[in-house]
């Protein structure tokens, strides 16, 4: 009986502990993220000299820090979409665990219908924003791309 009390008191603090836990746990790899996507070089800008439907975002996460709103939907309107994807895709098994732990029954079709939707809708703007070419992010310089490059160097595109 004793014992089972200190485990009990034991589990408790834990349980108290855990959230300020999960909150640096969080902060530090989110900070470790955003200093990563700042040097981070968009491997599809860098190949082809086009930007990808992701790119902005690490632009849109730097302004929304600075509280600029405005900028932030300047360099990737779907900025939280993406950011709620991304999030998502990392925290999936757990979010399936919780919700399957209360009783409730998880319904495959449905989250694939939802992650397709999401990702059709970052899709149709990307077409969009790159048809219009009202941002500097959506800037299309097939000669800065490697691939380009390389084929110039070996004869077959440019001059
Ligand atoms: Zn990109």
């Amino acid at each position: 009986m004793k014992k089972n009390g200190k485990h009990m008191w034991k589990r408790k603090e834990k349980e108290k502990r855990r959230p300020v836990y999960l909150v640096w746990v969080h902060l530090v790899i989110g900070a470790a993220l955003l200093l990563l996507a700042v040097v981070w070089q968009c491997p599809v800008r860098l190949l082809f000299g086009v930007p990808c439907p992701g790119c902005g975002t690490t632009r849109a996460c730097i302004a929304l820090l600075s509280m600029d709103v405005r900028a932030a939907f300047g360099y990737q309107p779907v900025f939280p979409l993406i950011l709620i994807l991304f999030l998502y895709g990392i925290h999936r098994n757990i979010i399936r665990r919780k919700w399957m732990e209360k009783g409730r029954r998880w319904k495959g079709s449905l989250e694939t219908a939802l992650v397709l939707a999401a990702g059709g809708v970052v899709l149709a703007v990307y077409v969009a924003r790159l048809l219009l070419q009202t941002s500097p992010v959506m800037e299309i310089a097939l000669e800065e791309g490697l691939v380009y490059q390389a084929m110039e160097l070996a004869g077959i595109a440019g001059r």
